[in-house]
Formats: C-alpha cells, structure tokens, sequence
C-alpha cells in the first residue's frame, strides 16, 4: 500500500467554527444573504464549492465602486469596455478582502451551464458582493437571475491562492502572539503582501537576530505541537467598540475591532491556549505543517514622528516558494562560480579580492603607460620644425573608462613639457569591436584654448559627435558614434 502524507486537513472539523451566543442562527432564508462573519468560507475555510442562490445582480458603476481607504491602494478597478457585474449570493466560499487579507477570485456556474469568473469580492454594508466579468452585460443579467440557483466555487489555482492567505495570515497571528507573549512587542500593523513575497509585521522596535531566532523557535515548537485554531461568533455588542488605527502600509492589529468590521458579527480567532484575537479572516483549522520562518533581521522604517521596525516571515506554501527560489539562485551562483554551494560566500569575497587587486594594477600600469606615450609624443615634437606641432594619436582599447587613460596621457605630458612650444595634440580612443551604437572617445588638448576649439569644432563637423563638452582648461572632450566615426579616426 502506498504510504499516505496527510498535508492538511481536507476537511474542516465541526468544531472549528463556534456560535458561542444563544441567540444568533445561520439565516437560512435563502431570499436574504448571509452577512459577512458568517460565510461559508468563514465557517469553513476549506470548502471549495458550494450550492446556493443568486440575491440580487446589477451592473457594477465605477462611481459606486466601494471608495479607497486614504493611504490604501486601490485596487484594480474594471476596465470600461467590459462590463462588471455585481453579484449578492445567499452565501459564497469567496471570501470578501478583509482583515488584511486580500479577496478571493473564484468561479459562479449558472443554471444555464455557463461559467462567470469572479475577480474579486468586496464588503458593502456587511454583504459579499462579487465583482462579475461579463463580456456583455445584457447577457450576464439574464444569466444571473436573482432567486435562481448557482455553483459557487474556488477553482485549483483560486484555492491555492487562498490556501496560501490562510497559511499566512493564521502564522501572522501565531507570530504576533508569540511575540506579544515572550517579548512584550505589539504588533502595530501587518501586510499580507502578494505571493512570493515575504508578509511582514511591524513593530514598535527593532529585534536582535537572537531575540528573532528564539520567536521562530518558540511558534514552531506550537506548530510541531499542531495546536487547533477555531473560531468563536457571536453578535456584535451595540456599544461603541474601540476604533484600531490603520497605519499609511498595513493592516492595523490589535485587540480592539478593526475598522472595517462590519455586518453586525463579531468573530474571535483562538489559537488554542496562545491567542484570541478579533478577525473576520479565513483561518486554517490547525497551526500543523505551518512552520514559519522569520527572515533573521528587521527593516528599520523612520516615519516623521515615529520609527518602527519591519519583521518578515513566510510560511506554508508560499515559504517552499522561497527555498526553491532561494536555492535555484543559490545553485546558478555556484555554477557560475564553479564551487559548491557552501563555498559561494568564500569564493565571492575571493573574486572580489581579486578584482581589486587587478583593477590596482591596471591603473598602476596604465598610469606607467600614459608616461610612456606622452614622452613618445614629446620627443617626436621636440624633433618639429613645425611652428604649431598638431599630432593624431589612435588606441583601440576595450576600457570602461577609455578617456580616463586619454586624460592620464594628457597629465603626463604636462609634466614633461616647456611651456613656450604652441601644439595641438588628438587622442582617440575605440573598443576593438566597433557597432553601430560603440562610441569612439575623442579628447583634444592643446597649449592654447583657441586651437584647441578650433579642432573641436573641426572634428565635430567631419564626424558623427553626439557628446562633447566645451573646451576647458585648453582641453575638450567629444564622443563619436558608429562604425564610420571609428574608421576616420
Ligand atoms: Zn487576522
């Protein structure tokens, strides 16, 4: 017999999700939707699909699109040319964004047999609305008809999607409660940025590597224990609960309610014997198989008034991402490097040793050289009868910095030269390959400013020069383009 590995619950247990007032029902009226706290996708975050009933469907106006929280990014409206529809279920395993954790896409099979992509699902006023593509929205009406009964349901690649929310999510609480319970650190605010990114928390203060590393050992020991996450609802208190500040990056945590809880539910996520904490997120019934890593040090962020620190941390599927990632990057390094993968730190601090030293020398020698084709010019114009020395000199070189060793050149023979003979001196320099986008660099130095325009400006008219500055110092610098501009030279 095949041996078995369990990943994770297929099922949610019945115990996962507790009514813990006397007084609130599941509304079985399939005519009214189910509000959001009590979806199925909150009462069971590992359904995938659900039998239910079409409340209402209007098209979707941009300008009743649900308004951005200031400092949120909004996201992705419709576009105009294809319409969206609006879509009020009895009830739905999309799960409406919330609690910092993004909305679900997903599928609605009609009676008709078509199928309607859902992009994503927003709260209005405590109901799950479904954002709807329809190519015409004529058509997606008469399909959607309120009162008429639909499949809604997670598909493989929106269920992996989700599965990788809930594994996040659900270690964001775990690691705010370690944190919260070992170190006294409060968690201000989370992101569950988008996959594969790693999520992270952030907090009033920076950690040391040790303090980070005995959180991640603590909240695994909990993860290798496999304690039970389960959910408790009940109706929200008609008291004024207690606003939680939403930071300008994340998602604001706390014991309070969040702000944008709504729909008259009021639900608590217990991680057995660690953490309640108010949340309308999807959970995943156990911590087990949730092992977390913190990435080994956090990102300092200094606000005007405030400074806090960033924690990162990946979990479940999306920390399997990561290695692999990691270790593919890892392995190319090492090829690369023609080492093993251990040996790539020592064997970069080598290379980079090394290139040092070798580009020490190159300009110990270049600077050696530059002496040496400076005093070959100087003793050719030593040799002139000429009143106005003028010399071309040509270097195929395939530097990064070409001018520099032109300029190099230029100094050596300032060094050497007696002031009274007037001279006008080339030099130009082309990588030994030429293309049509190559450039040639071409440096005039002369005794007089005046030549030394002069030339400039001659050579600017016969060749391709983009660049080119202005004669300085008795010195102008230009740039040739191309194959031709090399030739010439
Ligand atoms: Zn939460």
């Amino acid at each position: 017999m095949a041996a078995v590995i369990t990943l994770y619950p297929t099922v949610t247990p019945p115990s996962y999700h507790r009514i813990v007032s006397p007084t609130l029902k599941i509304p079985t009226d399939t005519r009214r939707p189910i509000p959001v706290g009590l979806l199925a996708c909150q009462r069971d975050p590992l359904l995938r699909e659900l039998e239910t009933s079409i409340i209402s469907c209007t098209i979707s106006q941009p300008a009743s699109f649900p308004s951005v929280k200031k400092g949120k990014k909004a996201s992705t409206p419709p576009s105009a040319d294809q319409p969206t529809l609006e879509v009020i279920l009895h009830d739905t395993v999309i799960f409406p964004e919330g609690g910092g954790q993004p909305s679900d896409t997903g599928i609605i099979k009609t009676a008709d047999g078509r199928t309607w992509a859902v992009t994503q699902a927003k709260r209005h006023g405590g109901h799950a609305v479904h954002y709807v593509r329809a190519d015409q929205a004529e058509d997606g009406l008469a399909s959607l008809t309120p009162g008429t009964n639909v499949t809604v349901s997670l598909g493989e690649l929106d269920f992996d999607r989700r599965y990788d929310h809930m594994s996040m999510h659900t270690s964001q609480h775990l690691l705010s409660a370690v944190l919260e319970n070992r170190l006294d650190i409060h968690t201000l605010s989370w992101s569950l940025t988008a996959a594969p990114a790693p999520s992270y928390v952030e907090l009033a203060r920076s950690m040391t590597t040790e303090e980070i590393l005995a959180i991640q050992s603590e909240a695994n020991k909990l993860v290798f224990e496999g304690r039970k996450v389960h959910v408790e609802v009940q109706e929200m208190d008609d008291k004024p609960q207690p606003a939680v500040p939403v930071s300008e990056s994340g998602r604001a945590v706390g014991k309070g309610v969040p702000t944008d809880y709504t729909g008259g539910i009021m639900r608590t996520v217990i991680i057995d014997g660690v953490d309640r904490s108010p949340c309308c997120g999807t959970h995943l019934p156990t911590l087990h198989n949730l092992q977390l890593f913190i990435i080994p040090q956090t990102e300092t962020l200094s606000r005007s008034a405030t400074t806090s620190a960033r924690l990162y941390f990946l979990a479940g599927p999306r920390l399997i991402t990561y290695l692999t990632s990691m270790h593919s990057q890892l392995t190319a390094a090492a090829a690369t490097l023609s080492c093993g993968a251990p040996q790539v730190p020592d064997r970069i601090g080598q290379v980079v040793d090394e290139r040092k030293r070798a580009e020490k020398r190159v300009d110990d020698l270049e600077f050696e050289l530059a002496k040496h084709v400076a005093g070959d010019v100087w003793r050719e114009m030593k040799s002139s009868e000429a009143a106005l020395f003028v010399k071309h000199v040509h270097r195929t070189d395939d530097s990064v910095n070409p001018l520099g060793f032109l300029s190099a050149i230029t100094t050596a023979f300032a060094n050497i030269i007696p002031a009274e003979q007037p001279f006008v001196l080339v030099f130009s320099s082309s990588p030994s390959s030429q293309t049509s986008a190559s450039a040639s660099v071409l440096l005039v130095f002369g005794s007089d400013e005046k030549y030394v325009k002069l030339a400039g400006d001659l050579l600017k008219g016969k060749l391709n020069v983009k660049g080119g500055g202005k004669a300085r110092d008795g010195v102008v610098n230009l740039l040739a383009f191309g194959e031709k501009a090399a030739r010439m030279l």
